[in-house]
Order: structure tokens, then C-alpha cells, then sequence
């Protein structure tokens, strides 16, 4: 079973290449030296998980493609139109190599549990397995849960890596950042040095230094640098949970610049396609690799603001395939979900918890 499904996958991954973007190159292979604890954690399972969120990316792309009436009122004509042609890599995840939950019309819908559908909140949501009522805004303070990097980096040190454009988000990464390794921001995080040990990775620290922090401001990390970042770290550092988030879309979203939103979008699917094929990569040496894609809320009508008072920004979606994903294609969720969700069933996945408060639907582990 596992066996057909996982070549299945690698058929619809050999796909996926086509439409990613060429891999960078590799730097020379370094010694993996893991932070090293005193206790002695018991073995985690040789599983891996990759989590990848697309910030703020409403259902209505994801499924359907460009909005037509918002590419009218934005003055393009709007090509590609549909969501295979604008997210091409997140469309074959969807209907070939695995499966989604929160497609419009299929079943009851996966939302963020607010009551603010902001991002800290989401995030802290999604990595930490609880709703986050007590975040109502960005500037809310940290997390006050374990997170997958806690619950992971418990078990084997230093084998949680988390990545962001955003620099807030260190504030959900976890109670005890140390325990993994954690890079948001162009400058902000923990255990930095075993990213920055390769030659690539601390070059392009110092490229993303030098973009600076368009196309927003502060300490954020333009999405290509914090993409091609993790995806080396995924190479070469073999991380048993990779968790990556990527910003710029929300940015243009709140810009009013639907198209831009859209070219944003579009970069991430890319992405999501080079990580399939590092999936892809990874099974073939005997990993049991889970990809799974979601975003941390959506947005209002206009693809343009999220928050309290819009009802319709809580809702999102997730897309998952690989190791532990048996469905395929848009799968109905039995009851109304949450991000909260997620964690539990990475956990489970990663042969660290059970599956219960999971998502069912999506997987069997
Ligand atoms: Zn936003």
C-alpha cells in the first residue's frame, strides 16, 4: 500500500520538475554536527515533515485560479486564469500526488480560529496545536504553548528547523527556540550557526542583508532568500520537521496590488514544487517524507485585508501528499476544522503523538 502509493507520488513528482524552478547549487557537503543534549531523548522515527505556509493566501486562487472580477478592477486581463495554469505545483499536489481540505462546495470548512485572523495568531495556531485567543494582534507577546520545534527538539535536538520572511514570527517559533534551529527575518533567531556553517547559506545571509527588506520593511527576508535558505537546509542538514513561511504576498495583498499578489503566489507554488521534488529525492533514500502546504488565514473579498470583523479572512485550506496521505483530490472535511489541527497530525506523522485531533481526512498514521 505504502509502496504504490509513495510511486505514485514519485510519478506525479517527476511532474512537479517541470514546473519548478532550477535548484541552486549545492555547496560541498559539511558534517552535520546537531546540538547535542545531555539527556537521552528517546529515537524520533527516520519520518520527515515539511511544512510550507503561504501567508495569507485566500481559498478562492488556491481553487479556482484569478479572480476574475479583481483582475478586472485591477486593469489586467488576467492570464493564466485557471488554478492549474497559476498555481500549478499546489494544483498537482491537490489532485494527483495528494490530497486538500477546505475546497469551496467539499465539505465543512478548515478556518483559522481568530477570534483576530491575523497572522501571529495563526501561526502560533498552527504550530502549536491550540487556538490563540489570548493573541488579538501582531505585538501580542509569545507563544504559551509547546510548539511542534519544542515537542520535536524534545525528542532529537536540534532536528526542528523553522524559516520566515516574517520577523515576528519568532514569537510563535517556541517556548524554547534553542531547542531548534530557527531563522526569521533577515536577522533574527536561534542556533543561526548551523545554518550559516555552509558556504551558500552565509552567502546568501549576506545577499538578503544587502536586499534589504523589500517588499516590506524592517527586519523581513525577501521570499527567494528565506526559499532558497531552507531548501539547502533541507539538503544537507536533513531536518526531521522543516516548517517555512513566506510572506510577500500578504505584503501585496494589504498593498492593494492584486497582481502582485498574484506574481507573489505564483513564486510560491515554484517553491512548493522544489520542495516535491526534494520530497521526492528524500524517499528515494528511504525517508518517509509528508508535504504538507496551508496558510495561516485569508483574506476578505478584495484580496486585501484580514482581521476581526472579516468573518470570511478565517477561513483557509491545507494541501497535503507524500508519507501518510492516502486520499487523493478534494476531500470533504466530516466536521468543521481548525489550524489547530495541523500540529497533532504532524506529530503523528513524525511518530510523536497520536492521531487523535488531527486532521483524519488527510492522513492515516
Ligand atoms: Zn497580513
Amino acid at each position: 500500500m505504502l509502496l504504490c502509493a509513495a510511486v505514485g507520488l514519485s510519478v506525479a513528482f517527476e511532474r512537479v520538475r517541470a514546473h519548478a524552478r532550477p535548484a541552486y547549487t549545492s555547496p560541498p557537503r559539511q558534517r552535520p554536527s546537531p546540538v547535542r543534549s545531555d539527556t537521552n531523548p528517546e529515537p524520533i522515527h527516520a519520518n520527515t515533515v515539511i511544512v510550507l505556509v503561504i501567508d495569507g493566501i485566500r481559498w478562492q486562487e488556491v481553487f479556482t485560479g484569478v479572480d476574475r472580477s479583481l483582475a478586472r478592477i485591477h486593469g489586467f486581463a488576467g492570464t493564466p486564469r485557471t488554478a492549474s495554469e497559476l498555481v500549478p505545483n499546489l494544483h498537482l499536489l491537490r489532485t494527483e500526488a495528494g490530497a486538500a481540505v477546505g475546497a469551496p462546495g467539499v465539505g465543512h470548512t478548515l478556518r483559522a480560529s481568530g477570534p483576530v485572523y491575523r497572522s501571529l495568531p495563526g501561526y502560533m495556531e498552527l504550530l502549536s496545536g491550540r487556538p490563540a485567543e489570548y493573541c488579538l494582534s501582531n505585538r501580542c507577546g509569545s507563544v504559551r504553548s509547546p510548539t511542534l520545534i519544542d515537542r520535536v527538539g524534545e525528542h532529537a535536538p536540534g532536528a526542528a528547523a523553522l524559516f520566515g520572511s516574517w520577523p515576528h514570527l519568532i514569537h510563535a517559533a517556541a517556548l524554547q527556540p534553542e531547542r531548534g534551529m530557527v531563522s526569521t527575518g533577515r536577522s533574527g533567531g536561534t542556533n543561526l550557526e548551523l545554518l550559516y556553517r555552509s558556504q551558500l547559506r552565509a552567502s546568501l545571509r549576506v545577499r538578503a542583508a544587502a536586499a534589504g527588506p523589500a517588499p516590506s520593511k524592517g527586519d523581513f527576508r525577501g521570499d527567494a532568500f528565506t526559499a532558497a535558505l531552507a531548501l539547502d537546509y533541507l539538503n544537507h542538514e536533513r531536518p526531521r520537521l522543516l516548517f517555512v513561511s513566506v510572506g510577500e504576498a500578504d505584503v501585496w495583498g494589504h498593498a492593494n496590488n492584486y497582481g502582485a499578489y498574484l506574481a507573489a503566489l505564483q513564486r510560491a507554488d515554484a517553491f512548493a514544487g522544489e520542495l516535491l521534488a526534494a520530497s521526492t529525492r528524500l524517499n528515494r533514500a528511504g525517508h518517509r517524507t509528508t508535504l504538507i502546504v496551508t496558510t495561516d488565514h485569508g483574506r476578505d473579498r478584495r484580496a486585501r485585508e484580514h482581521g476581526p470583523g472579516i468573518p470570511e479572512s478565517g477561513r483557509v485550506w491545507a494541501i497535503a501528499g507524500g508519507f501518510g496521505v492516502n486520499a487523493r483530490g478534494d476531500v470533504p472535511l466530516e466536521q468543521p476544522r481548525t489550524l489547530s489541527a495541523i500540529a497533532p497530525s504532524v506529530l503523528c506523522l513524525l511518530g510523536l503523538g497520536a492521531a487523535e485531533a488531527g486532521l483524519p481526512e488527510l492522513f492515516s498514521c
